[in-house]
């Protein structure tokens, strides 16, 4: 016997029964088809109908696009079953049945593959159909679209030629729309159509209704491969192998008359998440009349007081579908003759906005768990919440040119592109770029992939643009009917002014408002979200709690979210957002104030030769501690120390560090006051000290300048102008460049970022990190004296040795104990480490002998795993690695678990070992993607950190992984 290809919609207990679950069913029969399914099982008023299974979407390809052994006669079958259940007979010249064949894979991609309408109409059933419905006018019609569907998604002829046609007769009219063609122009459109088609294809339109079908099925198969639906799998990871099912279903008619209608619904409000019946309807007209924008609909409230008995019916369902499939439900209907039919049922997509406020919601509704509303929530996403809007006083200044629908929130800037093709172009050059069309379609999907923004002229809600921004989160304002779109000049006008393409505009997705120009953005508040913050509330309960097995001494806990904040503004901002530490201080990103870039520069400047005075010293010092009775050790001594008060370098070198250690002291003070009770990791100074000077090549550039111009003005009677410099001027300038430009030469090296830096640095230059502490814990004790708690920890980045821990963390615990002894205050604190380079992760149990914490620098450590320079790997090759599938995801966003992760494991188990209370967490930009949080929850880290802005998702992120669960893209 051959494989069962087909199911009636009756059948669901037998499919469930063969595949065991409803995940199976859905893979079976697709999203659509398994909602089919069980709305006919709940007892929903569902027009007959069956489903081709993807498996047989996948047998086709695999035997070379035929229809596999038996699906025809399996077809055959489901047709006579369908008709005996609709009462109507496929072809039967005075009842006929048409049929809708649509495409629908397991995960829901709207738009994206096809559907042929009104299937089984020929030149004599077009007749029954008249007869029957008594209305000739409304047959034509759906016979010319039957020709126009077929023949463009069939036949591949352009739709375009089809629209020249139709727009022909429409112009004929008085009102200009489609609504107003008469029986007669369709007709006449229905011959010209059948013309093209025998022109285009040199065959006529097929009359046999099973031939329609059979081709019809077949080009619903091939659309799974079609580019706009492979585009959008590989844009949103959905494997290629899964393949479509085919729903076969009875055609209902909502354009036979103003008692027929027919809308698409959502059972709550898809922007903003409201419990509030949303969505739009048109009445005489089929559904593709409403999601192409062609006609305004109305809203769907206005239906309870058009039809109160179809609205009070719809209302219930609508109810029933949400408890039954405990989601917010996207619903097509129709209603034909006063009858409702409800076509389709799927979770229906929404803003992240919304998606949080209905998880809370459905809490507070008692229909789903907490945790489960968790675990609804994709991490990533509800960066948008808090993402930039515009800063309301920028708006008021800003020009407003139109007002249109509000149909995916958020702001955006950018360049007016009219195109997707160069909207796609600009958007991948990192051009900010506002998508702007009359109405999109699939094929501008690319374009608004990139785009920060979609602006269109028509369509309501739940038109494509619409539908797809709100998939993609990004910001779109359609129906604009304000603006006048024209593609072709590349402008649109509006209140009487011209956008060209490359001007600004500004959107505003929540109002709806379009502005000319830029305008300034701004950050939102998390307090105001008041969902997203009870949900991650309950992200941190679950954190709290013993979610992970006991192993040796690792933590029962969850993890903990820390945050990477230099400033005592990033880490108020890190602290409203819920972090409960501070992971990372970059001190060195505090040298680049312009305050204070000439002091380090006179540190960086003098610290060589200063230093090698004073390690003369040093070692004269430790000889004479050696034989404190030697006339020569005390003669050193007594030299050496002449020789640090004569020398210009030190005096420079310890003066700039003097200067900069009340710059610090600052610094951390304001962190602590803001972190008070809580963690903070402060690392010492870590880049190669060249980034705090000019470049060699722009320095070389001005030397080389600099002295030709002193050359010619030797050389003639010189006479500077207004605004010019004296010679003299010139040469002292010069002096000073060349003193930089030999410093810098001296200081250059082939791989900096294997050269003198972190921990390195710290031993070739002691005196800086030793500034540090000092500064560090002056603050501390400070600060302690006024009653805050203060947890300082300081990190050593960029251990490879024991060894290089030994020297350097000594020497500056001494400093620390010596602070707090001058200040008459102990505080509570740790020396760590970074683990980044791999040698320190292999060596972490003799590592953590002296070091008191980890934190795992994943940016390095990633660098020196994989050996790809951070800087320069992404642009050159990574990305397309990535593309390639060559890495599955770029290591630098994406912890790479089988190399690194093999390094963290260890570090973390050895680490443990020699000290069961090390404290381990992460700090590379890893530290926020949700699958490398997931990953450090399962290896036993105590806490993540990241930028302050990504602490939401990571607790939601952390709190995930404690469920066991990460919430994939699908
Ligand atoms: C790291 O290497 O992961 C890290 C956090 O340090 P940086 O990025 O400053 O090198
Ligand atoms: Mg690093």
């Amino acid at each position: 016997m051959s494989n069962k290809w087909v199911y009636l919609f009756t059948e669901v207990g037998q499919v469930e029964q063969l595949t065991g679950s409803w995940d199976g069913v859905r893979s079976l029969l697709g999203g659509k088809g398994a909602g089919l399914f069980d709305m006919v099982r709940a007892g929903m008023p569902v027009p007959p109908g069956f489903t081709i299974t993807t498996q047989a979407c996948n047998a086709y390809f695999d035997a070379g696009k035929q229809l596999p052994e038996g699906l025809w006669d399996q077809v055959l079958a489901a047709m006579k079953a369908t008709e005996q259940a609709a009462g109507k007979v496929f072809g039967d010249p005075t009842n006929p049945l048409l049929v809708s064949v649509r495409s629908g894979a397991k995960f829901s991609m709207p738009g994206m593959m096809d559907t042929v309408l009104n299937v089984g109409l020929n030149d004599q059933t077009l007749e029954g159909l008249a007869a029957l419905s008594g209305n000739e006018r409304f047959a034509y019609d759906a016979y010319r679209r039957l020709i126009q569907m077929f023949g463009r998604i069939v036949k591949g002829i352009s739709g375009e030629k089809f629209e020249h046609i139709l727009e022909k007769y429409k112009a004929r009219t008085a009102g200009g729309k489609d609504t107003d063609l008469t029986v007669d122009h369709l007709k006449k459109v229905v011959t010209e159509y059948k013309s093209l088609y025998k022109k285009e294809l040199g065959e006529d339109f097929p009359q046999d209704p099973y031939e329609q079908l059979r081709q019809a099925v077949q080009a619903v198969f091939q659309s799974w491969f079609g580019k706009r639906a492979v585009d959008y799998r590989n844009y949103n990871k959905i494997p290629h192998d899964l393949g479509t099912a085919v729903n076969v279903v009875t055609m209902v008619f909502g354009n036979m008359g103003d008692d027929s209608g027919t809308g698409v619904a959502f059972s709550r409000d898809p922007a903003t998440g409201e419990k509030v019946l949303y969505g739009e309807y048109l009445f005489n007209a089929q559904g593709e009349d409403v999601v192409a924008g062609i006609r305004t609909p109305k809203k769907i409230k206005e239906l309870a007081e058009e039809n109160p008995r179809v609205y009070q019916e719809f209302v219930e369902i609508v109810d029933r579908l949400e408890r039954h499939y405990r989601e917010m439900q996207d619903m097509e209907f129709t209603i034909e003759r006063g009858k409702l039919y409800m076509l389709q049922t799927r979770t229906g997509k929404r803003t992240v906005k919304a998606a949080v406020k209905i998880a809370v919601d459905m809490v507070h509704e008692g229909i789903i768990t907490r945790e489960e509303a968790l675990q609804r929530i994709e991490p990533a996403q509800i960066n948008q919440l808090l993402l930039p809007r515009f800063d309301d006083k920028a708006k008021k200044s800003g020009v407003l040119l139109a007002r249109g629908l509000n149909a995916s929130p958020g702001a955006a800037t950018g360049i007016a592109i009219f195109d997707a093709d160069t909207a796609e172009e600009l958007g991948k050059a990192g051009k900010a770029v506002i998508l702007v069309r009359t109405e999109t379609n699939p094929d501008d999907v690319h374009g608004m992939l990139v785009a920060k923004g979609i602006l269109t002229q028509r369509g309501g809600a739940t038109s494509h643009a619409a539908v797809v921004a709100r998939g993609l989160g990004k910001p779109c304002v359609a129906g604009c009917e304000a603006i006048r779109v024209d593609s072709e000049k590349k402008q649109f006008t509006a209140d009487g002014k011209v956008i060209k393409e490359g001007d600004f505009i500004s959107i505003d997705g929540t109002t709806g408002e379009v502005f000319e120009g830029k305008i300034a953005t701004i950050v939102p508040n998390l307090a105001e979200e008041k969902e997203l913050s009870e949900l991650l509330a309950w992200a941190d309960e679950i954190r709290a709690r013993d979610v992970r097995p006991p192993y040796g001494s690792s933590p029962t806990k969850g993890l903990q979210v820390w945050a990477n904040a230099d400033y005592p503004r990033d880490a108020r901002v890190a602290r409203e957002f819920g972090a409960q530490g501070i992971g990372l201080c970059r001190t060195e990103h505090m040298f680049f104030e312009q305050e204070r870039l000439p002091i380090v520069q006179q540190m960086i400047l003098n610290a060589s030769e200063a230093q090698a005075v004073l390690n003369r010293l040093a070692r004269a010092e430790e000889e004479l501690a050696r034989r404190p009775d030697s006339k020569e050790a005390q003669k050193a001594v007594a030299e050496a120390k002449k020789a640090v008060r004569a020398s210009a370098a030190v005096k420079a070198y310890q003066g700039a560090l003097k200067k900069l250690l009340p710059f610090q002291r600052q610094d951390f003070e304001g962190i602590f006051e803001v972190m008070d009770g809580l963690p903070v990791i402060i690392r010492l100074i870590d880049p190669p000290l060249h980034e705090f000077l000019p470049s060699h090549e722009s320095l070389l550039e001005q030397v080389t300048d600099l002295r030709a111009r002193i050359d010619m003005a030797k050389r003639v009677t010189y006479r500077p102008r207004k605004g010019e410099k004296s010679l003299k001027q010139m040469q002292t300038e010069l002096a000073e460049k060349e003193k930089l430009l030999h410093a810098v030469n001296a200081m250059r090296e082939a791989n900096p970022m294997l050269g003198l830096r972190g921990i390195r640095l710290g031993i070739t230059y002691p005196g800086i990190t030793e500034m540090q502490v000092r500064a560090i814990f002056e603050a501390a004790c400070r600060q302690a004296k006024k009653g805050i708690v203060v947890k300082p920890e300081v990190m050593i980045p960029l251990t490879g040795h024991i060894n290089e821990l030994r020297v350097s963390q000594t020497a500056l615990e001494k400093v620390a104990r010596q602070v707090m002894e001058e200040q008459g205050v102990e505080v509570e604190y740790k020396f760590g480490t970074m683990i980044e380079v791999p040698r320190g992760a292999l060596t972490a149990g003799q590592i953590a002998e002296l070091a008191q914490f980890f934190s795992f620098g994943t940016n390095d450590l990633t660098q020196m795993t994989f050996g790809y320079s951070r800087d320069d790997a992404e642009g050159k090759f990574l990305l397309q690695y990535v593309e390639n599938k060559i890495l599955p995801d770029n290591p630098f966003q994406t912890l790479d678990r089988e190399g690194v992760g093999q390094l963290v494991r260890l570090a973390v188990t050895e680490g443990r070992k020699t000290r069961p209370d090390l404290e381990i967490g992460i700090c590379g930009e890893h530290g926020g993607d949700p699958s490398s949080i997931e990953f450090c929850h399962q290896n036993g880290l105590n806490y993540v950190s990241c930028s302050p802005y990504r602490v939401p998702v990571a607790r939601l992120a952390a709190a995930q992984a404690a469920l066991g669960a990460v919430v994939r893209d699908k």
